[in-house]
């Protein structure tokens, strides 16, 4: 573990893409740091699509304070891209094409939103889409300001970049295992002034935040190969992401019976890719995850209220891209600065 400084360095447990933008905070700010994750093949931010699609949901709403987290994120990616030699992020246009006659009603209303307009492409064909291949029948808008991350590629990064610098470590940190005083955080022998728990829906009944009440969804994605002739994210009833050389990725489903059978999703998956698109395709890929979701919050982060060198960030739901770096900088500006955090993501305040 690398130390620069005399301050006592502090504990990430997990590396997804909250674990990673707490430490790429750190990182800027020359704070010591061990990361501590077991790298595994298949976690929800490695098979995460990474899209960043500003008007989103059934409502066809903005997305959660979007204007202040999106510059805010694509400050961080850059920075972390020009550090590294690398690009991770993409700007891509959105195309939304409506699912139904209600969702297609709904956006008569929802266009006419000022708060919107910034974020819509008017210029767009009205067209839309190549109907000849991709089915649809009520047309739909163009997004601006949309994108995604790649995100394997900037956690292996990451991971290679830390690893190098000797603070990260693979391994599993137990919560049973931190000796919790009022000056420090113990475990495998090494002192930290604070443990920062990133385990994304591993979270779920843990010692420390018992309280938090979890309610995250698993969700497929499939890789296609398909000859498609469009280079633009697409989404009628599932997503298109474009990755070049005729690949796709196409997601995602959302459940909450994790021992319901993935078969099932798998093919729902499929039949609706099916439907929507009407050229040949073969799957190359088969992948799925679990979205940390915590009932009634957009994320929570803090100290622990009577453990306070014991913090969380969790519940990024599906929005990590653009939540993690904004919100890894609030908590570490709490955690170091003791600055307050919101009441409405405040892990202490929703006890
Ligand atoms: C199918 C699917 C599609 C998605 N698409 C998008 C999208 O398009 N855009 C978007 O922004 N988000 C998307 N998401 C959501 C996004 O992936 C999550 O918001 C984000 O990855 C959560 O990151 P996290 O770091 O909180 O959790 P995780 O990614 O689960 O990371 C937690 C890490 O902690 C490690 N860990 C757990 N326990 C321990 C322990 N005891 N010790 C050490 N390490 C531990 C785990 O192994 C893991 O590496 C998608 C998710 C899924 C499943």
């Amino acid at each position: 573990m690398k130390s620069a400084t005399t301050q006592a360095p502090i504990l990430i447990v997990g590396q997804g893409l909250a674990g990673t933008a707490v430490a790429w905070r750190l990182w800027e700010r020359g704070v010591p740091f061990l990361m501590v994750d077991p790298n595994e093949a298949q976690t929800c931010s490695k098979v995460a699509a990474g899209l960043v699609t500003p008007i989103t949901g059934k409502r066809l709403n903005l997305s959660w304070r979007i204007s202040e987290l999106l510059p805010d994120a694509l400050r961080f990616y850059r920075r972390i891209e020009k550090l590294l030699g690398a690009r991770f992020y993409h700007r891509v246009p959105s195309v939304k094409l409506f699912k139904d006659a209600r969702e297609a009603e709904i956006w008569e209303t929802r266009r006419l939103d000022p708060e919107l307009t910034r974020w819509i492409n008017h210029a767009a064909s009205p067209a839309m889409v190549d109907a000849t291949i991709f089915q649809h029948a009520l047309g739909g808008f163009q997004q601006r300001h949309s994108g995604w991350l790649d995100t394997p590629a900037y956690l292996e990064a990451s991971r290679a970049f830390f690893a190098a610098q000797g603070c990260w470590q693979q391994g599993l940190v137990k919560e049973e295992e931190l000796m919790v005083t009022s000056e420090e955080v113990t475990w495998a022998g090494h002192s930290f002034s604070h443990a920062i728990l990133c385990k994304g829906w591993q979270q779920q009944g843990g010692r420390y935040f018992p309280w938090l009440r979890f309610h995250s969804a698993r969700g497929v994605i499939l890789t296609i190969k398909a000859d498609l002739p469009d280079q633009r994210i697409l989404n009628h009833r599932c997503w298109l992401q474009p990755r070049g050389d005729g690949e796709w990725r196409v997601g995602s489903t959302y459940d909450f019976d994790f021992d319901s059978p993935l078969d099932y999703w798998i093919e729902k998956l499929r039949g609706i890719l099916t439907e929507f698109v009407q050229a040949p395709f073969s799957v190359t890929n088969i992948q799925w995850g679990i979205r940390p979701v915590v009932h009634g919050q957009q994320i929570t982060l803090g100290s622990h209220p009577a453990h306070p060198r014991i913090a969380v960030l969790a519940g990024l739901g599906s929005k990590g891209v653009l939540r993690a770096p904004f919100f890894a900088k609030i908590l570490l500006d709490h955690l170091l600065h003791a600055l307050p955090l919101d009441a409405e993501v405040d892990v202490a305040a929703n006890h």
